[in-house]
């Protein structure tokens, strides 16, 4: 059987692999270590928050390792998940198509969609039992014609404990991430090898020949039939350029603001994450107790359960760049001009709701959707293959992006690798 190895283990990875085992003998090298959720009482944070100790977003890294943070020069803070599942162990479980790009290009991944929707539960039933915070955000933003649709989220969210920590691996295992693909592929005979970084494609004649990764201190070269790239909007073009391969300067982010204001327990620290959306043409708004902010901002030094925050997640230029470890992304005009659009309909929105313009205070700028540096264009709509790749080197990730979707793209990630996967086994 052909020897395949998938580099990573998150969104794109977990689905390829369970795809691919069986007709290949798959291989996934993980960056990082088997996931753990945060399992400690929130609030031992909030008091350890007292103390002044939490200084710089990066230090999240010390109680939470899987969270990988950077920063940009503008100080925007970058956040990816390094561990088995990726980033979707501290997503929030949210599942939107969002393939409006690709059709544009001629892909339509309905197949797909609808496959993954056979395989993963999807629901909004956290509806049931959301706080009144939530459902008077709802009211407010429906009684304002923005139609606020429910989010659709993946898991068995009927037993959603409503205690806040998504972000943090949901320790009640309500909420799907991608290591079920995983053990699923594992179960069918692939094997996952953790803290195994990889740092290049080894490339021979026009042909990927294996990867070199980093398992301990020593590099160790892992030869395949075939080499896929998920290791995620940062990681696979950092792997590309050190294999030789350049990418394009369009990576995207999708930024994220909060505006938020004082209600006394209004309980949004433990609502589940994103309960509702807001869809905007750049950009998308949705309820959300920002965690960075309320550790790392002076502006959120308030008790937690007072604390109530509309998120604005943008849909940004693609001009940013990664190299090695380094990321730098500028907002463009046009982003900053889209986002205060964003957070002047956040202020409607609270004005609404009684408050002052003065009550209201910002979070942390931050970005947590890395894509779009080797995007799908008309010319691979049929091979999801780029012609500057060697013929059995794939990528199955959100590189493959053509647009900043300016929404939570882990549901199109995986249909686009599942496609990948598709055209592989033909
Ligand atoms: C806080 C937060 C909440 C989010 N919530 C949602 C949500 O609710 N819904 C949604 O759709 N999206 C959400 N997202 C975004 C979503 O999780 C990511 O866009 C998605 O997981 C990206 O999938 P991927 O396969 O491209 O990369 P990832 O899921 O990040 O997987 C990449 C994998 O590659 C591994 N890796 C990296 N470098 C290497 C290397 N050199 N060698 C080997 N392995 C490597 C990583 O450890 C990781 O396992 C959220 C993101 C954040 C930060
Ligand atoms: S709020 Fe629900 S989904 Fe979020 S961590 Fe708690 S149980 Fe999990």
């Amino acid at each position: 059987m052909k020897k395949v190895l998938v580099i990573g283990s998150g969104a794109g990875g977990a689905t390829i692999a369970r795809d691919l085992q069986g007709k290949f003998d798959v291989t996934v090298l993980e960056a990082g270590r088997p996931f753990r959720p945060f399992r400690y009482p929130l609030n031992i944070l909030e008091s350890l928050r007292k103390t002044g100790l939490f200084i710089d977003e990066r230090e999240i890294q010390w109680f939470f390792p899987v969270m990988q943070v950077r920063k940009t020069s503008e100080k925007m803070v970058l956040i990816n998940g390094i561990g088995t599942g990726g980033t979707t162990t501290i997503a929030t479980g949210n599942a939107l198509r969002l393939d409006r790009e690709l059709k544009k290009i001629g892909i339509d991944l309905s197949d797909e969609f609808e496959s993954l929707a056979r395989e993963i539960p999807i629901s909004v039933s956290h509806q049931k039992h959301w706080r009144e915070s939530t459902r008077l955000f709802f009211d407010t933003c429906k009684n304002m014609g923005l139609d606020p649709v429910p989010t659709p989220k993946m898991g068995h969210y009927d037993k959603c404990r409503h205690c806040g920590k998504c972000i943090f691996g949901c320790p009640p295992k309500v909420k799907w991430d991608s290591r079920q693909f995983m053990d699923d592929a594992v179960s069918h005979g692939a094997v996952l090898m953790t803290g195994c970084r990889v740092q290049k494609v080894v490339i021979e004649n026009g042909e990927a020949k294996g990867v070199i990764a980093r398992r301990g201190l020593a590099p160790v070269f892992y030869p395949a039939d075939m080499v896929i790239l998920c290791a995620g909007g940062f990681g696979t073009p950092a792997i590309l350029q050190n294999s030789g391969i350049a990418c394009k300067s369009g990576l995207f982010v999708d930024p994220v603001l909060c505006v938020a204001a004082e209600q006394k327990d209004a309980g949004q620290n433990r609502e589940v994450a994103m309960p509702f959306v807001v869809q905007r043409e750049h950009f998308m708004l949705s309820p959300y107790f920002d965690q960075l902010s309320f550790f790392f901002n002076k502006e959120w030094r308030k008790p937690g359960r007072n604390i109530l925050s509309l998120m604005i997640k943008l849909a940004d230029t693609g001009n940013g760049t990664v190299s090695g470890k380094k990321v730098e992304k500028i907002l463009s005009t046009e982003d900053r001009t889209r986002l205060q659009q964003g957070i002047d309909l956040c202020k409607d929105i609270f004005l609404k709701m009684g408050f002052k313009t003065q009550d209201l205070f910002l979070g942390t700028l931050n970005a947590g959707h890395p894509g779009g540096m080797l995007p799908l264009t008309e010319k691979e709509t049929h091979t999801f293959h780029h012609a500057d790749l060697p013929h059995n080197l794939y990528i199955a990730d959100s590189t493959l992006l053509p647009k900043s979707p300016g929404n939570p793209p882990i549901w199109t990630i995986m249909a686009m690798a599942r496609r990948v996967g598709r055209l592989l086994k033909q």
